[in-house]
């Protein structure tokens, strides 16, 4: 339960906050919001504001105001603020869902009483999407460890869900990535706009973390790696072309995914190779199989080299205990 414990911590203490929230231009009407915790996409327009992620539940009136400058920006001629409509969260840490219940409850108090006609259920506050998953490791037997109005609202059991309409004139396609950096990951595809919202599967601020005691696994990560680059289209050779948003980190293409997934890749057959000849956690340790990329990613106190190993250490003998099953 220690390990619990302090992976835990490690993933909540991530998320550091900044001192202020930034605001990216992604493309379109797509932004990045940077420095509340993870980041957080923001789809802006006539239909009003979707959110993938919320960050870190300290941040929210700073993510509040960045949005309120979005939506002074986008607004046509004084018109009213359109409003929160859809909060997406991409897996269950805090530092992407904290500031699920103040930022959803503004979606209604942003409307104002006029517009609430052609909104559907604006009056309900914004509806929170996740994975069924989500749902269920943040409410075990129905019982919410987080405020019940942080929870999702809107949950989906299979391998993907998509908005039933346009948002904003594009389609928006949520696939779920099982096993991964949790076992409720998803990432959200901006059809139109040609985004992806990563999560925590895609980072450029660390090695990937795998949230082993939240059912994450190396294996996972790298299949949703692969998803990634499946839906993503290079602009010329392999730079440019779609734009992927990490869960932590700045706006990357491709070829950053690529690079990332290689990296995982690598590291999987070399630690994998050590667990075949019975070498020990101590042993793989000393062998430093992430050598050639900690100059790029020993970055973070909260996710060092030796943190990851011991992960996918553990992550590739569980694999290997079930299949032996
Ligand atoms: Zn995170
Ligand atoms: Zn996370």
């Amino acid at each position: 339960m220690l390990f619990f414990a302090s992976l835990l911590a490690t993933v909540s203490a991530f998320g550091q906050p900044a001192a202020h929230v930034e605001i990216v231009p992604v493309r379109g009407h797509i932004y990045m919001l940077a420095g509340a915790g993870g980041n957080i996409t923001v789809s802006i327009g006539p239909d009003g504001v979707l959110l993938v992620d919320s960050g870190l539940a300290m941040m929210s009136d700073q993510v509040l105001a960045a949005l309120r400058q979005l939506q002074q920006r986008v607004s046509v001629n004084g018109a009213p603020p359109k409003p929160i409509r859809y909060i997406i969260n991409t897996h269950l840490h805090p530092d992407h869902i904290g500031g699920n219940e103040k930022i959803g409850e503004a979606g209604k108090t942003i409307t104002g009483g006029n517009v609430i006609g052609d909104l559907g259920d604006a009056t309900e506050g914004a509806t929170i999407v996740a994975h069924e998953k989500v749902l269920d490791r943040l409410s075990p037997d129905g019982k919410p460890t987080v405020s019940f109005k942080a929870l999702p609202t809107l949950t989906f059991l299979s391998d993907q869900m998509k908005l039933s309409q346009f948002f904003n004139g594009e389609g928006i396609q949520i696939f779920h990535e099982k096993s991964a950096h949790t076992d409720g990951d998803s990432i959200v595809f901006f059809r139109a706009s040609d985004v992806i919202s990563a999560g925590d599967i895609f980072l450029t601020t660390s090695y990937p973390i795998i949230d082993l005691a939240n059912g994450g696994s190396l294996q996972g990560i790298i299949d949703g790696l692969n998803h990634i680059l499946d839906l993503s289209v290079a602009e010329f050779r392999t730079e440019g072309g779609t734009l992927v948003i990490p869960g932590h980190g700045r706006i990357c293409d491709t070829a950053d995914v690529a690079y990332y997934r290689d990296m995982a890749t690598i590291v999987r057959d070399r630690i994998q190779a050590m667990i075949k000849k019975d070498m020990t956690l101590a042993q793989v340790k000393a062998a430093k199989p992430t050598a050639d990329w900690d100059p790029r990613y020993d970055k973070s106190t909260f996710w060092t080299p030796d943190m990851f190993v011991d992960a996918v250490y553990k992550s590739l003998s569980q694999s290997k205990a079930n299949q032996g099953k």
